[in-house]
């Protein structure tokens, strides 16, 4: 076989070649098919081939497919910062347009600091964080990401962001359990901003629903009120990280609306053009970027592609194409039903510790002991040998981590496209349920 001189996640792993895609189904050059489970990296919400996006490409490929920001604008970027705007209601006021979520969490961070030294307050440039967290990976964006394993051969590099305990209520970090702990983790924040010194913090990034670091993991009622409280007392925004969660993916269209209280910041990435074309957004309140208006008027982040016309007019067919087919609503109704499903095969295995998760965001974690939650031991690769098993079997799940520090323990997230079938669920569970079947028996043997 031909040596290949794409450098891949593992240089030494064969990559099955895709084809093409149509639907939650994508095909192999070898003739396998892949119920996409995971969307991609949880990406590809509306699913593989939609005829009207691929038109919809082609059509501003025709027109212009790149206008360098600094000289112009263009339609397309400008009607999709306008309709994300009103996505919101108009609590944002001000889209950022970036290439990839990293880019989008490295500009918020900015916009923060950058808010705080419009108001002669340049010494705030902490952007506190929580373990077991997933912000992007370039230096910036791993600096405020609680994912050991990620920054582990970086750490020299980087800045000691994530310092909060996450909302783990499957396994508290702070061995306490809902209600009674009165939101512990929420606190915490307070007694680090005081620890720190609140003119030192420039903001709080969270992921509403924490994915890649802990697949799904979804606080207790009542945390984000708490939080948004503390910031507001130390004067800290809140960015709201939803590359993950934003655009129906949890049910809503964007997460922070499940709780009662707004962000100051939000980024968007992965479902805002479901992977048709590269885009991310930093979206900013108008309070937020106001100083900056007043003062030096340049927000100093961005990327030669940044708000290109292409993959702007990509990402407003994917929102039309999500709220002509109601799959925001959707999502919501299809994660409710597999998350039951889930109980029920959990109840079955003697694997699967938890399932949580909201809409179609869905996590397991997978522990070895259900009563003691004890986890297996990391060099037993538990998640790659069901992520392993699963695709044999024409599955694909994504491979999370769990545990407190987000690596010591094992989980995969169940996210297919919200425009799953009722039969195609039911071939997912099939799916899911002989994968699992199997791998326990396998570690009985
Ligand atoms: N933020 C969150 C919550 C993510 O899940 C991810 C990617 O998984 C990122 C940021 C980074 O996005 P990207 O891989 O597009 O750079």
């Amino acid at each position: 076989m031909k040596r290949s001189r794409l450098i891949k996640p593992l240089l030494d792993q064969h990559y099955p070649m895709i084809s093409h895609g149509k639907g939650v189904y994508l095909y192999d050059k070898d003739g396998n098919k892949y119920l996409d489970a995971s969307s991609g990296a949880v990406t590809a919400s509306i699913g593989h081939g939609v005829q009207g996006v691929v038109e919809a490409i082609m059509e501003q490929a025709q027109k212009v497919a790149f206008v360098y920001r600094s000289q112009f604008t263009s339609e397309p970027a400008e009607e999709l910062a306008e309709k994300l705007c009103s996505l919101s209601h108009d609590h944002f006021q001000w889209a950022f347009f970036v290439n990839s979520g990293t880019e989008a969490t490295e500009t918020a961070m900015k916009i923060a600091l950058q808010h705080w030294q419009e108001q002669g307050q340049p010494l705030k440039t902490k952007v506190l964080s929580r373990w077991m967290s997933y912000h992007g990976i370039t230096l910036g964006a791993l600096s405020m990401s609680g994912h050991a394993g990620r920054r582990s051969r970086f750490v020299p590099l980087l800045e000691e962001f994530p310092s909060v305990s996450a909302p783990y209520c499957y396994r508290c970090p702070l061995q306490k359990s809902y209600p009674s702990c009165q939101l512990a983790c929420a606190k915490e924040l307070e007694r680090i901003i005081k620890r720190i010194g609140t003119d030192h913090i420039a903001a709080f990034i969270t992921e509403p629903i924490i994915g890649a670091a802990g697949a799904a993991v979804t606080p207790p009622d009542g945390y984000y009120e708490e939080i948004r409280e503390i910031c507001d007392k130390y004067n800290i925004l809140w960015i709201a990280d939803e590359v993950m969660t934003g655009i129906g993916r949890t049910g809503e269209m964007f997460a922070y609306e499940h709780w009662s209280v707004k962000p100051d910041i939000i980024t968007l990435g992965k479902g805002l053009s479901a992977g048709y074309t590269p885009i991310a957004v930093t979206m900013a309140t108008a309070s937020v970027v106001e100083p900056i208006l007043r003062g030096s008027k340049l927000i100093m982040s961005g990327h030669t592609l940044s708000a290109n016309p292409l993959s702007a007019a990509t990402a407003l067919s994917v929102i039309n194409y999500i709220e002509e087919h109601q799959l925001v609503k959707a999502a919501k109704k299809k994660g409710d039903y597999l998350i039951k499903a889930l109980h029920h095969i959990q109840s079955q295995s003697r694997l699967i510790g938890d399932v949580r998760g909201k809409g179609l965001l869905i996590g397991i974690e997978i522990v070895k002991d259900k009563e003691s939650k004890e986890s297996f031991s990391p060099l037993m690769n538990i998640t790659s040998q069901i992520v392993k098993k699963a695709q044999s079997k024409g599955l694909l799940l994504y491979p999370a981590q769990a545990g407190i520090d987000g690596i010591d323990g094992d989980a995969v997230m169940i996210a297919p496209p919200f425009t799953i079938t009722d039969d195609e669920m039911e071939e997912l569970l099939y799916l899911f349920t002989q994968t699992m079947v199997e791998v326990e028996s396998e570690l009985r043997s």
